[in-house]
């Protein structure tokens, strides 16, 4: 019985031994109706935050950080709300908007942007960076009051341990969990989708199922990769990682590739980066690239590691060569095409 309230600060609750069929058991629980959380959308948006940075946690502690899930739960509704006007709770006579609705109003009224019905605002990374970080604090707030103890409550405690008194940085994954996570990555993602669209078709009648699965799913996905493409050119001859090709960089427009499928990871890591020709890289496409690239990635990423630049710092933060080819076996078993080579 689960223990845990959406007020609740901190949930230690020793974790118990998790086959896989249990964490999916916990899984399903926690996504279908009638629990803590059933007038928002709230805990889908947290389950694919979870999703999307499960490539994040630290493989030694287990330690994902609320900046982290936060970043990712206001770029989800950013681009939702404001990008494709998805209501994100059925009016009600107390209630209009969710706090996150609010804050998202009140952040657009500050700053003159347009908070109105048919009016699209640009996506969330287009946002000045001091300006994400605005709002990323302002919905973290609601994140940790309203989100992380009621989604774990939802798991009957099992997922991870929070202490919101003592430790302000971060949840501790139960690791069962984070191995089922991984491994199942996509099919609970699409799980999640589903559940999420029949709440969303309720609280916006025009719009159809198919639109909403597509929304969701590009809800975190960035068109502009060119702070990744300038550090990949300044660190090495600029080469398609595939065929070897040097590429024109005066136009900076060749494509920057995700070795491991987007469609996959749902993150943008420079590790998982490389400069691609156009042509490899549409023939790629989704397509995990063989085997044979590994080494290649590997010995890459050991002296990319070395650059002096915040977002190496950053992004190699949680990585191991170990990470990439745990991705590239979790694709694998969800689905995903492989073998790829020029
Ligand atoms: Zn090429």
């Amino acid at each position: 019985m689960s223990q845990t309230r959406f007020n609740s600060t901190e949930n230690l609750v020793p974790f118990r031994p998790l086959s896989a069929d249990d964490v999916i058991a916990l899984v399903n629980r926690a996504l279908s109706a009638g629990n803590s959380m059933h007038t928002t959308t709230y805990k889908f948006a947290f389950f694919k935050s979870l999703l999307d940075n499960v490539f994040n946690v630290n493989l030694d502690t287990m330690r994902l950080s609320y900046d982290s899930l936060a970043a990712r739960f206001t770029e989800i509704y950013w681009n939702l709300v404001l990008k494709y006007h998805i209501r994100q709770q059925i009016p009600t006579s107390q209630h209009e908007m969710t706090s996150v609705e609010k804050e998202l109003s009140d952040f657009c009224a500050k700053y003159g942007f347009p908070f109105a019905d048919k009016e699209s605002i640009f996506p969330f990374e287009s946002l000045k960076s001091d300006l994400q970080l605005e709002i990323i604090k302002k919905i973290r707030i609601v994140m940790m009051r309203y989100v992380v103890a009621a989604f774990c409550g939802d798991t009957d405690d099992q997922f991870y341990h929070f202490d919101k008194k003592n430790d302000k940085d971060a949840i501790t994954l139960n690791r069962a969990v984070y191995t089922a996570l991984v491994k199942y990555k996509s099919i609970f993602e699409k799980q999640n989708y589903y559940e999420w669209i029949k709440y969303l078709e309720k609280a916006n009648l025009e719009e159809d199922a198919y639109a909403l699965a597509g929304k969701l799913d590009s809800s975190t996905e960035r068109e502009n990769l060119n702070t990744y493409r300038e550090i990949l050119e300044d660190f090495d001859r600029p080469r398609c990682f595939y065929c070897g090709h040097l590429l024109e960089t005066e136009n900076r427009n060749e494509p920057v590739d995700h070795f491991i499928p987007w469609s996959f990871v749902k993150d943008d890591k420079l590790w998982n980066f490389v400069l691609s020709c156009p042509h490899c890289n549409s023939r790629k496409s989704n397509i995990l690239p063989d085997k044979q690239y590994f080494q290649t990635i590997k010995e890459r990423n050991i002296k990319l590691v070395n650059v002096d630049h915040p977002i190496v710092q950053r992004d190699f933060k949680n990585y191991s060569y170990f990470r990439l080819e745990e991705m590239w076996q979790s694709a694998v078993f969800n689905g995903f095409e492989c073998g790829w080579k020029r």
